[in-house]
């Protein structure tokens, strides 16, 4: 792989109800060059969401297979399913010269942190807690068990915040957006 060549890998990561689904797809029309990349997840699809466009839905079990072929750069267990990033999509975009954007959860971005150094990590934070509950309350769909799972998780991945190159506020959508696109 030549230098000049080389593209770049951006790995965004925001607790659920961070609004970063939104700030990613806002990110994503305005710069349609960059690349999104398409993770596998053991999770159900919910509605309106499409096999192989937001997740590639895998069963437990093959998913276990790809994990023992060694075909993901990083995969984590998030609140009782797996998700991962497929490697090869991300060598041949990076080969290609093209910026790929990661969207995927702490442990995950940690394992990608320590294989590619010279990535750029961005962690979205909501305004605040309690807007941050509204938000998951709102989207409807998760059961009250799983919510609270989520919110569990959120605490504790706030704490990991530090590990990123950058941390962004999503208190505005186009903002944020535009304060993200100064950092990559
Ligand atoms: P959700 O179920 O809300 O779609 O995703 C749950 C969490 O898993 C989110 O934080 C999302 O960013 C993260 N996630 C999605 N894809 C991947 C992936 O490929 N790897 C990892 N580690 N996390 C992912």
């Amino acid at each position: 792989m030549s230098d000049n060549k080389k593209g770049n890998l951006v790995v965004i990561s925001g607790p659920s109800g961070t609004g970063k689904d939104t700030v990613v797809s806002r990110l994503l029309q305005k710069r349609p060059e960059l690349l999104f990349s398409v993770s596998a997840t053991t999770r159900a699809p919910r509605p309106g969401e499409k096999d192989g466009v937001d997740y590639t839905f895998l069963s437990r079990e093959c998913f276990l297979d790809m994990i023992s072929e060694d075909k993901f750069l990083e995969y984590a267990e998030y609140v009782g399913n797996y998700y991962g990033t497929p490697i090869k999509p991300i060598l041949d975009s990076i080969e290609a010269g093209n910026t790929i954007i990661l969207v995927i959860e702490v442990q995950g971005a940690k394992q990608v942190m320590e294989k590619i150094p010279d990535a750029i990590t961005i962690f979205i934070v909501a305004p605040s807690m309690d807007e941050l509950e509204r938000r998951l309350r709102g989207r409807g769909t998760d059961t009250e068990e799983k919510l609270k799972a989520r919110l569990q998780r959120t605490s504790e991945e706030i704490k990991e915040k530090h590990h990123y190159t950058h941390v962004v506020v999503n208190d505005e959508v186009s903002r944020a957006v535009d304060e993200i696109l100064s950092k990559i």
